[in-house]
């Protein structure tokens, strides 16, 4: 008979992170960057008007997850590298800038810890390189995870895992998963609409990516700065911390200023059932102080 010690097992198994605005601020400016290289690219390689562009690339990300995966959406061909090299081979990486105190953070929590990012490799290995945080995840879900076939090896030189999923994401097996989340659309024979680009932040993503990962979303926690992964994630089953608002959003359970504050808000990551259990009968019970009288 096993004898699983049950009270000391920790409350969550895996912690799921964002890297873009979550791991870093939004003020690097990475962001804004990154949209004036993806409406150049519309504009000089996609022979898109200039004066559709901008309304164009933020309508796309709004209902599609990615302007990328809006444009593949309305049909345009493009090739998905060239597309990554053009609007991140220029980003101004040097602003990023090495976070010890995150490393150390990460390093602390006793979870597995995943990026699961809409981001391609090159991008994840460069961000991660520049705050020093290379060897502080055990695997990444990114672009390519999401969208085979296209080639890559499952370890790069950076040290951490690129992981992959050559059955997970597979057609049948994602309109299965949707079939299970959704009933109505089997048994009303609604066609969903084909999803060009597997991102962020439909459920369908999620649910693979909990599936890649081998997780149990009952026990993960989920990090992100967007309003709507969070809502997307909460669908999928997960635990949602919202990072860099003041409020919480709809879906999610916590919200935090900055991932800096991981510990003062969520100490029950660093904390078993049992000690959690102690710490809160401390709060219900404090000991009382007993006084002591030295007879002469
Ligand atoms: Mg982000």
């Amino acid at each position: 008979m096993d004898s699983v010690d049950r009270s000391s097992e920790p409350k969550y198994e895996c912690l799921l992170f964002d890297m873009d605005d979550t791991l870093y601020s939004l003020s690097s400016g990475l962001n804004l960057a990154c949209r004036k290289n993806i409406e150049e690219y519309m504009l000089q390689n996609l022979g898109i008007n200039e004066n559709e562009v901008p309304k164009m690339c933020l309508d796309l990300y709004k209902e599609y997850g990615t302007t990328m995966a809006g444009l593949k959406a309305l049909g345009y061909e493009f090739d998905n590298d060239e597309f990554h090299q053009y609007i991140h081979g220029r980003l101004p990486y040097e602003k990023l800038k090495p976070d010890p105190f995150l490393r150390s953070l990460l390093l602390s929590m006793p979870q597995r810890k995943i990026i699961f990012t809409n981001a391609d490799k090159a991008h994840v290995a460069n961000v991660l390189a520049r705050l020093g945080l290379e060897d502080c995840f055990e695997g990444v879900i990114c672009f390519e995870t999401l969208n085979p076939p296209v080639e890559f090896t499952e370890e790069n030189s950076y040290g951490f895992e690129f992981l992959t999923s050559d059955i997970q994401v597979e057609p049948k097996r994602l309109s299965s998963l949707v079939d299970e989340n959704f009933d109505i659309c089997e048994s009303s024979k609604i066609s969903l609409p084909k999803l060009p680009i597997l991102c962020k932040p439909s459920v369908e993503a999620f649910e693979a990516a909990i599936q890649i990962a081998n997780v149990n979303p009952k026990k993960t926690i989920f990090f992100d700065d967007s309003a709507r992964n969070i809502a997307a994630a909460k669908t999928a089953g997960l635990h949602t911390v919202l990072v860099g608002g003041l409020v919480v959003v709809q879906g999610a359970d916590v919200a935090l200023t900055s991932i800096h504050n991981m510990r003062e808000a969520l100490p029950e990551i660093w904390l078993s059932e049992e000690e959690k259990e102690e710490e809160q009968a401390e709060l219900l019970y404090p000991a009382t102080p007993i006084e002591t009288f030295v007879l002469a």
